[in-house]
């Protein structure tokens, strides 16, 4: 038996842990939550198969989901797809179930306990680069501040309960940090389709360079400017292994917010503006060289 009432916004996985924690089971196997891509055909090992082309991704589903019927309520809901189709992320590399997932924000323990009598792990807060709540500004926590339990070990029920002492929180509020949680938090609104993959990078890469103004932006300056900007290390920054969350970052340091982004992405007169623009930095670039 499984116990799944997620509440809004919460991540899949902690619906599924606070079900067995009310059955007296400590524990969430990632079978029970973990929702796969499917990797297209003729690529990869599956020598002789046709070529399949699509710019979506495809998932397979835990049994409790398509049993109940439920793959796309969840997916769309309960998982960083929504953030993954904004961005274009297609490819058999991306990831909307993470497993580490275990973070709370303190003042939304203590407001969730009021307004839904539990507190539990929303969803915006699972993408591993994200550090402050986008709606409280304060930092994330792994540890129980009160009983010092890694969160990864604490009953998500029993959180109520200790956030009733605890108090002093670090905040971050208007921070840069801040802003990428609430571009996060934006995105994971998205209902459209997927993007296509080409759109994504294009308007991400040229953003990147109109923001901060170079024209051949190099891998060097993008981990610069992640670091100073967010104080955050990104890993390899290009083809087709990058990260989701490597690009969302990307996005964040081209575009700052979710409007603008979506504005990027679906507006034909922004696009060009941006084109215009960086054809003059690349005007003035092999002028300079
Ligand atoms: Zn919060
Ligand atoms: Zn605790």
């Amino acid at each position: 038996m499984k116990i799944f009432t997620p509440l809004p916004e919460e991540y899949v996985a902690s619906a599924l842990k606070r079900g067995n924690e009310l059955l007296g089971i400590k524990s969430i196997p990632l079978e029970d939550y973990r929702i796969k891509t499917v990797p297209r055909g003729g690529y990869g090992y599956s020598p002789g198969d046709k070529y399949e082309y699509r710019d979506h991704a495809e998932f397979t589903f835990p049994p409790l989901f398509t049993d109940c019927n439920i793959t796309n309520e969840v997916l769309k809901n309960h998982t960083l797809y929504p953030l993954t189709a904004a961005l274009g992320r297609s490819r058999v590399n991306t990831n909307v179930t993470p497993t580490s997932w275990r973070i709370i924000c303190p003042d939304c323990v203590v407001e969730d306990s009021e307004t839904h009598g539990t507190a539990y792990i929303h969803r915006r807060h699972v993408q591993p680069s994200v550090r402050v709540c986008s709606i409280h500004g304060a930092f994330l926590l792994e540890t129980c501040p009160t009983c010092m339990m890694p969160i990864s070990k604490h009953e998500i029920s029993s959180l109520g309960l200790c956030s009733k002492k605890y108090k002093n929180m670090k905040r971050a509020p208007n921070s840069q940090q801040h802003l990428y949680s609430k571009f996060i938090s934006d995105l994971l609104h998205y209902s459209g389709k997927t993007i296509p993959r080409h759109v994504a990078n294009w308007c991400v890469n040229a953003a990147i360079s109109v923001r901060h103004g170079i024209y051949d932006v190099k891998e060097e300056s993008l981990i610069l400017i992640a670091k100073r900007e967010l104080d955050l290390k990104i890993r390899s920054t290009h083809g087709s292994n990058i990260s989701d969350d490597t690009f969302t970052i990307l996005a964040f340091l081209g575009c700052v917010t979710g409007a603008r982004y979506m504005e990027l992405i679906t507006k034909e007169n922004s696009i060009n503006l941006l084109s215009r623009e960086l054809d003059a930095l690349r005007h003035a670039f092999y002028i300079k060289n």
